[in-house]
């Protein structure tokens, strides 16, 4: 069935932006998605969980960090890396 109604796309979703601080996550930093609850890592460097839009670089260190959810498509926008990095020189 082919749809003629192609005017009728305004509908896209929006994705929403959850704004996550690192500093307040306990543990290794690992953290459940806001929407879906699926558990991410940001020490994950496979993509199967979430992939990584935009990332943003202050000096040296990691500042924010736009990451999208797999499972549900939201995006969430991480920050909170400079207390991280104290941890780990
Ligand atoms: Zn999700």
């Amino acid at each position: 069935m082919k749809s003629a109604q192609r005017w009728g796309e305004d509908k896209v979703k929006q994705p929403l932006v959850c704004k996550l601080d690192l500093t307040k996550i306990q543990g290794n930093g690992d953290f459940p998605c806001p929407n879906c609850g699926v558990t991410i890592s940001p020490e994950d460097e496979t993509e199967v969980v979430y992939q990584i839009l935009e990332t943003k670089v202050k000096g040296e260190a990691l500042e924010e960090l736009v990451i999208q959810c797999n499972k549900c498509a939201s995006q969430i926008c991480l920050t909170g890396f400079s207390a991280l990095n104290t941890d780990n020189p």
